[in-house]
């Protein structure tokens, strides 16, 4: 097909949380690496393993027209730290090199990676990208809405498009916005201008939800105002930025794209910069103590009339950078002899073998730990009984996993304390917890449970609706490298002052 238009598709995507270990070219092999024809196969197949941003585009790009895919690499990390230099440069080269002659790019990254050497790779991977293919063709991003995004990102892309939703349920829909764009600009009906505003806001993490709060509203006046002004606007993002990332570009930001003309564009991200700035003191929101929610706990297990309740762990959020294996609330509902709880998921492949060795029955004394990953990484000994091993992948059912193909093998459940006491979910590839199929995949019942506990910040909240609804979700101060309590770490990079850490810091509008 001669007049097929071929356009790249390509993603570098990790989201690095600066006090982390490094994630190395083998953590990216190990959740996702495509290369070439096995990008489209992947993002064409009923349970993909790239991010549903590049499954959206490539669904669409396929019913929209013609098209010659360019597929270059493809890669995605669990939230970890920097990402190793070689690796990401390795990866660059190798995207750049097989381009050729494109009509457009696609490029689906998080947003809020580092790399080893570099505090802007998404930039770097975007300016790379905008050199090689010239000022004239179309470079279309879509990014997590804890993206970064820095004036180099900005300036190198046409459009950067961003999720609108905390948990994260629109990756599709992004994506496919991101094919439309792409053919708009191609067509010639498109001339997107876009105007960026970064913001001296650092939100925690936990005040970034979609449902209510002060984010919430500001994406909702942001798609209202862009209905409003009747097609002046191709798209609103309104970033929340990842704090942990501690880099120069870290905070809030919008970016505005016009269809055609700059200056509605500029007007409407001036407007919704000055609402997120005079509604900055929402950006704060207290957590309940540890010890709080272990009496809360003990409660429930005695007093059947009161709903049972769910806990995030959020300092330990294996999605936000998180190791998964922290002890703090688990060893805390061990002492107090906690009863009716779930527990998921722990990161400890040396357990998980153990106890697929010994086998569905087997009692013994299991060591978490054993080999630390981390400084948060606390030994702890318990006897247990195995309930339950798997050695299978699965597809995530609700939420942010939902549709996508998941291998935390070996898994297995551990119960602690007898019959009707603590079940914890031990696994062997380091995930959030944010879909049922964590604890359903071993036949645990969520349901039964009077407690249960994830290792998630707040994704988990779409994937546990059935049974938790926004009343029984508790987010409780753990420790660890996810802690929303952002005076406990050693801040080097974060610009400063920066809200809501230094509280007199001032703003000025752009003056456009
Ligand atoms: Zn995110």
């Amino acid at each position: 097909m001669a007049n097929a238009p071929r356009i790249a598709i390509c993603g570098i995507d990790l989201e690095s949380n600066a006090f982390s270990p490094p994630a190395t070219e083998a953590d990216f092999h190990k959740l996702c690496y495509l290369e070439g024809e096995a990008i489209l196969a992947d993002a064409r197949s009923a349970a993909p393993r790239c991010i549903a941003d590049v499954a959206g585009f490539v669904t669409t790009m396929d019913v929209t027209g013609p098209w010659t895919p360019v597929p270059r690499v493809y890669t995605h990390c669990h939230p970890w730290g920097p990402a190793d230099q070689a690796f990401f440069d390795r990866t660059v080269d190798k995207i750049i090199a097989g381009l050729g002659d494109v009509d457009a790019v696609f490029v689906a990254n998080h947003g809020a990676m580092l790399t080893t050497d570099s505090q802007d790779p998404d930039g770097d991977l975007l300016q790379r990208l905008r050199e090689a293919v010239g000022p004239d063709v179309a470079l279309v991003v879509t990014l997590d809405l804890h993206a970064n995004v820095s004036t180099r990102m900005a300036e190198a892309a046409d459009v950067l498009i961003a999720y609108q939703t905390n948990p994260h349920v629109d990756m599709f829909e992004r994506g496919e916005e991101a094919a439309h764009v792409v053919r708009g600009m191609i067509g010639g009906a498109l001339k997107p201008q876009s105007a960026f505003v970064k913001l001296p806001i650092a939100p925690p993490t936990t005040t970034l939800l979609t449902r209510e709060g002060p984010y919430a509203d500001l994406i909702d006046y942001g798609q209202r105002r862009k209905r409003e002004l009747g097609g002046a606007i191709l798209n609103v993002s309104v970033l929340g930025g990842f704090v942990f990332s501690d880099a120069p570009r870290a905070g809030m930001a919008v970016v505005v794209t016009g269809r055609t003309a700059l200056e509605p564009a500029q007007r409407l991200a001036r407007d919704i910069a000055e609402r997120a700035w005079a509604d900055r003191e929402r950006f704060q929101k207290p957590l309940m103590p540890v010890a709080e929610a272990v009496a809360g706990s003990l409660q429930r297990s005695v007093e059947p009339g009161l709903p049972a309740v769910i806990y995030a762990d959020s300092g330990d959020n294996p999605g936000g950078g998180g190791g998964g294996d922290t002890m703090e609330l688990l060893s805390a509902l061990v002492a107090a002899k906690a009863r009716g709880v779930l527990y998921g998921s722990f990161h400890d492949p040396a357990l998980a073998a153990e106890a697929l060795e010994r086998g569905v029955g087997a009692e013994f004394h299991a060591v978490f730990n054993r080999d630390p990953a981390t400084r948060f990484s606390q030994r702890f000994e318990a006897e247990v009984r195995v309930c339950a091993v798997s050695t299978d992948p699965f597809v995530g059912r609700l939420g942010l996993y939902a549709g996508m193909q998941i291998n935390t093998a070996p898994s297995c459940a551990l119960e602690i304390g007898g019959p009707g006491g603590i079940t914890v979910v031990v696994i062997s590839n380091r995930y959030q917890t944010a879909d049922p199929m964590f604890f359903e995949h071993l036949g645990l019942d969520i349901a039964m449970a009077r407690t249960v506990c994830v290792k998630s910040r707040g994704h988990f909240r779409t994937g546990f609706e059935p049974w938790f609804p926004p009343e029984q979700v508790v987010e409780a101060d753990t420790e660890g490298f996810t802690s929303p309590v952002l005076s406990r770490f050693d801040w080097m990079d974060l610009p400063r002052p920066v809200f809501p850490l230094d509280q007199d810091t001032d703003w000025v509008p752009p003056n456009w």
